[in-house]
């Protein structure tokens, strides 16, 4: 008998996204690839669409969409701030609407589902590290609301659709990932910070740099991700998924300088608004219940990540938006 499934990525053209879409078809599913290429290009499939295992659609998940599917990972929102922060009326829409239209494909298709949901839901945290009890300290109306407020409302409709309809769900918490194919314009702090080494541009640290983020490699995201999804029906999360160890912008800024050989300079910038001021994952469930461990430590991650800006032509990439 074949085990291979019908598998539906939406924002499968974005960063993760197009990770795991390569790693599925690689396992030999059928997978469907779902995107409105809002803040991706087609540049990240483009090796996959002449694979017989892999099919485009060009969807907006705000609309209702008709398939047939065994699974579902539901990866389609904007995820950097600048990028989440330019439509936020459209982000809380792709978070909700999104999750709504894919929970009832889910439930009509008897699909498993799971849900890319963020570190971003514990918002400021006052708990650190943070577990997946925390209940988190989000500004409900300030300017990373949309995001955050739409991941929780989601995250919500994943435990109801669950409780009320027995939809299968998996819901995992990342924190800060990074790796090749992150849009170059994100305005993200690795993908910022590389870029600007690269070219020789001032390093812009927002505030005093000594917030601190915990950086995953892609690599290792996508293998957790993978296992939530194939681990046990019993366990549903949340998960927190992410690497533990932390690190503040100021000295990401100096490894990044570093291992590019670069002689930019640090300036800083005003903080943004409800920037959070430190963010750590405990992984405890996580190592628990997927026998998961984060392997790629930051500096090796950044090498593989500033090797793949130096091999693509920055002129090719529109910015999604102007901030970055
Ligand atoms: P990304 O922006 O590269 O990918 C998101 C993809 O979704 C893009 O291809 C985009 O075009 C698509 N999309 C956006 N709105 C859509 C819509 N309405 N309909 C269809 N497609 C739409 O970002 P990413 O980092 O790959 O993030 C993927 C998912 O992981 C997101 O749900 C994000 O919230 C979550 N996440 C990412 C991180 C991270 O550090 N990368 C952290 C926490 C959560
Ligand atoms: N940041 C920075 N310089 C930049 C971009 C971001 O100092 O050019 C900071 C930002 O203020 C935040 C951290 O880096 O404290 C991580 O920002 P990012 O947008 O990557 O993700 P977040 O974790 O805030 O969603």
């Amino acid at each position: 008998m074949s085990t291979s499934k019908r598998i539906l990525v939406t924002g499968g053209a974005g960063f993760l996204g197009s990770h795991l879409c390569d790693r599925l078809v690689g396992q030999g599913h059928d997978v469907i690839c779902v995107d409105n290429f809002f803040t991706s290009q087609k540049v990240n499939i483009a090796h996959l669409l002449s694979k017989p295992n892999f099919e485009f659609i060009r969807h907006d998940v705000t609309h209702p969409l008709w398939l047939e599917v065994d699974e579902i990972y539901n990866a389609a929102c904007p995820a950097a701030p600048g990028h989440y922060q330019y439509n936020p009326i459209k982000t809380m829409k792709t978070s909700v609407l999104g999750a709504i239209n894919m929970l009832g494909m889910a439930k009509r298709c008897r699909a498993k589902i799971l849900q890319f949901s963020t570190s971003e839901v514990y918002g400021d945290p006052t708990e650190h590290p943070q577990k997946e009890t925390y209940r988190g300290n989000v500004n409900p109306i300030g300017p990373r609301a949309c995001y955050d407020e739409g991941k929780r409302a989601a995250e919500t409709l994943f435990f109801d659709y669950h409780r009320s309809n027995k939809v299968n769900i998996r819901v995992v918490r990342i924190f800060n990932t990074y790796g090749p194919r992150m849009h170059p314009y994100d305005g993200r702090v690795v993908s910022n910070f590389i870029r600007q080494a690269l070219r020789g541009e001032d390093i812009t640290i927002y505030g005093d740099g000594s917030q601190s983020r915990s950086f995953c490699f892609v690599s290792d995201l996508i293998e957790v991700i993978n296992r939530m999804m194939n681990g046990p029906d019993d366990f549903v999360g949340p998960v927190n998924i992410g690497n533990p160890t932390e690190f503040t912008m100021l000295e990401l800024a100096q490894q990044v300088i570093e291992l590019s050989g670069s002689r930019s300079r640090i300036v800083h910038k005003p903080l943004p608004a409800d920037d959070p001021l430190q963010r750590q994952p405990d992984i405890s469930l996580a190592r628990k219940h997927l026998g998961w461990e984060p392997t790629v430590p930051l500096r090796e991650g950044l090498k593989k990540t500033i090797d793949w800006f130096k091999s693509i032509d920055l002129s090719q990439y529109r910015a999604p938006t102007p901030n970055y």
